[in-house]
């Protein structure tokens, strides 16, 4: 018998953006992201990504170069704790400007 067919429902959900609302509402930190110290940037998206693997909203596209979807992400730090070669950097929202990031 397939899952389909036993009636029962699963709780189960998988990450992405946007399940717990517009969590960037509440963001006091922005990860801005220097492309000249990005080793996906500088590679063309041949290396690294370790941003893209530990965020745990899923808001950076395994892209090169890096960008950020600020609607989702929560200012939490972890792809700047990451990065290998301190290409992200948190900036206060009170001061930081749109530079290597992107938003709606
Ligand atoms: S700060 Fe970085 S790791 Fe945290 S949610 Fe935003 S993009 Fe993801
Ligand atoms: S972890 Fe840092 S160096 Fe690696 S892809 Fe992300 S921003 Fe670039």
């Amino acid at each position: 018998m397939g899952t389909r067919d036993c009636g029962h429902e699963s709780a189960m959900s998988k990450p992405s953006a946007g399940e717990a609302g517009h969590t960037g509402d509440w963001r006091t930190q922005r990860p801005v992201v220097d492309d000249a110290r990005c080793a996906a940037a500088k590679t063309e998206g041949a290396a690294c990504f370790r941003c893209w693997l530990y965020c745990p909203e899923a808001v950076i596209p395994r892209e090169a170069p890096i960008t950020i979807d600020l609607d989702y992400c929560k200012g939490c730090g972890i792809c700047a704790e990451e990065c290998p070669t301190d290409a992200i950097t948190m900036e206060s929202e009170a001061s930081a400007d749109d530079g290597g990031t992107e938003e709606d």
